[in-house]
């Protein structure tokens, strides 16, 4: 396998999980096996209209994401200046919104609407399916509405939601060659919505995870590289906390349903980080992995999202369930954007 299946598998394995977690994201165990059996849900739900099994708010970001880091490249390489998050991730999650409100903060945005220099064949607007509502998160609908883009310094608001770390895995894959730099990064675009240290450090923990990943690095070696960097960082403590009880508890013979409920519900993003760890860690099994890690309690397609991220970096295509790849929502879009972020980050980063 080519280092281009790992970045495919990872976007491919977020959207499978994803769409996994989405059709139970709002029930909890008990309703889950009420409804699907003892296991839990172990397959994919298609949609009645499409076929399709659809992907939520957290792979739709996820893409925005790639989509912004590629712009930002673009600009900042014709400018000499400019950060990732400012200069092509805030303006392409103002897509993202657009998408979803069909509003933009500020009418002189409405250049953003149009196809850019780094889309070379087809804008990402002109995905429908993208336009559509998969409950989207109220911290970053209210947040990009706000007008003012949330940076690390000045925060946005107090959240920590788990939208930030959702969406990132794109620069763990893009910046993989500099790991301290994957995770600054994917802070910074965590920042622009929550501006909870917890809200965006599991987002550049969750991205060194990947960039370690891709460099072929163990899941263990990844992730204790991303928490000697996260330790470097003012107000780990929180973070590093839920990340350190994710690695024990996956060495324990705790049984997963008791583990998982110890590490939370994965509203917040340390917590979701951390239960998707702990899957990716506890099950090496692709399918076993991200049934696990979407049967409990809490947001499911985000811990499934984010389990899907890491084992995809970790295994590559081969490791993905054939009928569960060819069923997920956008599945060309996907491959697309991530051949595109591999094209480039080779090109760009020698
Ligand atoms: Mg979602």
């Amino acid at each position: 396998m080519s280092k281009k299946d790992f970045f495919i598998a990872s976007l491919l394995g977020g959207a499978i999980g994803d769409a996994l977690g989405y059709t139970v994201e709002f029930m909890n165990s008990d309703e889950i096996k009420l409804r699907f059996g003892e296991e839990g849900i172990i397959d994919l739900v298609p949609d009645r209209v499409t076929g399709k099994a659809l992907i939520s708010d957290d792979t739709q970001m996820t893409l925005f994401t790639a989509d912004g880091l590629l712009w930002a490249y673009d600009r900042m390489s014709s400018r000499g200046i400019g950060t990732y998050a400012g200069s092509g991730v805030y303006q392409s999650y103002l897509r993202w919104l657009y998408t979803q409100t069909r509003t933009l903060p500020d009418e002189h945005y409405e250049w953003l609407l149009d196809p850019q220099p780094h889309e070379v064949s087809d804008s990402i607007l002109t995905y429908r399916e993208l336009f559509s509502l998969r409950a989207p998160g109220n911290t970053c609908l209210s947040a990009l509405e706000s007008n003012r883009m949330g940076t690390i310094e000045k925060p946005i608001n107090n959240s920590k939601g788990c939208g930030g770390v959702m969406r990132v895995a794109p620069a763990g894959l893009f910046l993989h060659k500099d790991p301290e730099e994957a995770f600054r990064v994917a802070a910074e675009v965590a920042a622009i919505t929550h501006g909870h240290p917890s809200g965006y450090l599991a987002a550049g923990a969750m991205a060194a995870i990947i960039a370690e990943l891709i460099n072929g690095k163990s899941m263990d070696i990844s992730a204790a590289k991303a928490l000697a960097i996260l330790k470097s960082y003012p107000q780990h403590e929180e973070t590093l906390q839920a990340l350190i009880e994710a690695i024990e508890l996956a060495k324990s013979d705790e049984n997963p349903e008791d583990a998982i409920a110890k590490l939370g519900e994965g509203w917040v993003a340390e917590e979701a980080l951390a239960i998707a760890l702990y899957c990716a860690l506890k099950e090496t099994d692709f399918k076993k992995a991200l049934i696990m890690s979407v049967n409990h309690d809490g947001d499911s397609d985000s811990t499934g999202s984010i389990c899907g991220n890491i084992l995809g970096a970790c295994f590559g295509l081969k490791a993905l369930p054939e009928k569960w790849a060819e069923k997920v929502e956008l599945k060309d879009l996907i491959i697309d954007m991530s051949g595109r972020m591999y094209d480039l980050s080779e090109k760009a980063f020698k």
